[in-house]
């Protein structure tokens, strides 16, 4: 059984429809990457699932249980957490008190606490006290994932973690993803970065405006298809 399924998804801003019945499943441990272009949908998708669009209709389960109508911290509470685009650090606390945000909602043992964070992130230890926001655009993408790990999620979101970012800063913040799938978590990438995606996950999917438009390990997708499925056909 999938850990988290969504069938027939669909979502709304107002009367424009950015989903129209999107399945996705993520079996326990497995790591799945959502490609596609700029307004796609990918990020509607994350915040369908993560119960901060109200305006979507369809099944989302996790674990069994139906969470769609759920508010988002119920649902964070439950095990999902999300990294959201553009970070969104809190701007007035420190490094470390970011991070203790993240496990102010759900209080669960497990592998993550502010210890095992600076073991995956060095860096961060070093900047703990530093305001997050005075930190590189890379180190503060670290301070965003180490700071939804802090509620030792079972399914962590990550939306965009590439965007804006050099290649080499975008390749240290990759390598701490093998670790983080040890710890047993499942994980959604939503990337832009075909490259990475492929590289990452165990299976992938791609979007176009608003469906998915292709679905496989990344061993089966040929670049044509790909491209077909990410730019349309020409
Ligand atoms: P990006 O890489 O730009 O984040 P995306 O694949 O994540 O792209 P979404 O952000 O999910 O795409 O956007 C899907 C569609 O919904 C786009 O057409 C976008 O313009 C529209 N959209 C997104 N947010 C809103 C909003 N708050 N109000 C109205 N339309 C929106």
């Amino acid at each position: 059984m999938a850990l988290l399924e969504t069938r027939g998804l669909t979502a709304f801003y107002g009367d424009f429809q950015a989903l129209f019945g999107v399945d996705l499943t993520l079996a326990e441990g497995e790591t799945v990457a959502v490609i596609g272009a700029n307004g796609a949908g990918k990020t509607t998708l994350m915040r369908s699932i993560a119960g901060v669009i109200r305006q979507a209709l369809g099944m989302v389960r996790f674990d069994g249980r139906e969470i769609g109508a759920m508010a988002p911290d119920e649902i964070m509470a439950l095990g999902i957490a999300m990294v959201p685009e553009g970070r969104k650090l809190f701007p007035s606390l420190s490094v470390e008190e970011n991070l203790l945000m993240g496990a102010h909602r759900r209080k669960v043992a497990g592998p993550w606490r502010l210890e095992t964070v600076y073991d995956l992130f060095p860096i961060l230890k070093e900047r703990r006290g530093q305001p997050g926001t005075a930190l590189s655009g890379g180190q503060q993408q670290m301070v965003s994932i180490g700071r939804a790990l802090m509620s030792n999620p079972r399914v962590l979101l990550c939306d965009e973690i590439s965007l804006g970012l050099a290649p080499v800063v975008i390749r240290d913040i990759y390598a701490a993803f093998p670790r983080i799938r040890e710890t047993g978590a499942s994980i959604v990438v939503v990337e832009q970065d075909i490259g990475q995606a492929l590289k990452v996950a165990d299976r992938v999917h791609c979007m176009m405006e608003g469906r998915v438009t292709l679905s496989g390990r990344p061993e089966e997708l040929s670049r044509e298809a790909i491209h077909d499925a990410y730019f349309g056909a020409a």
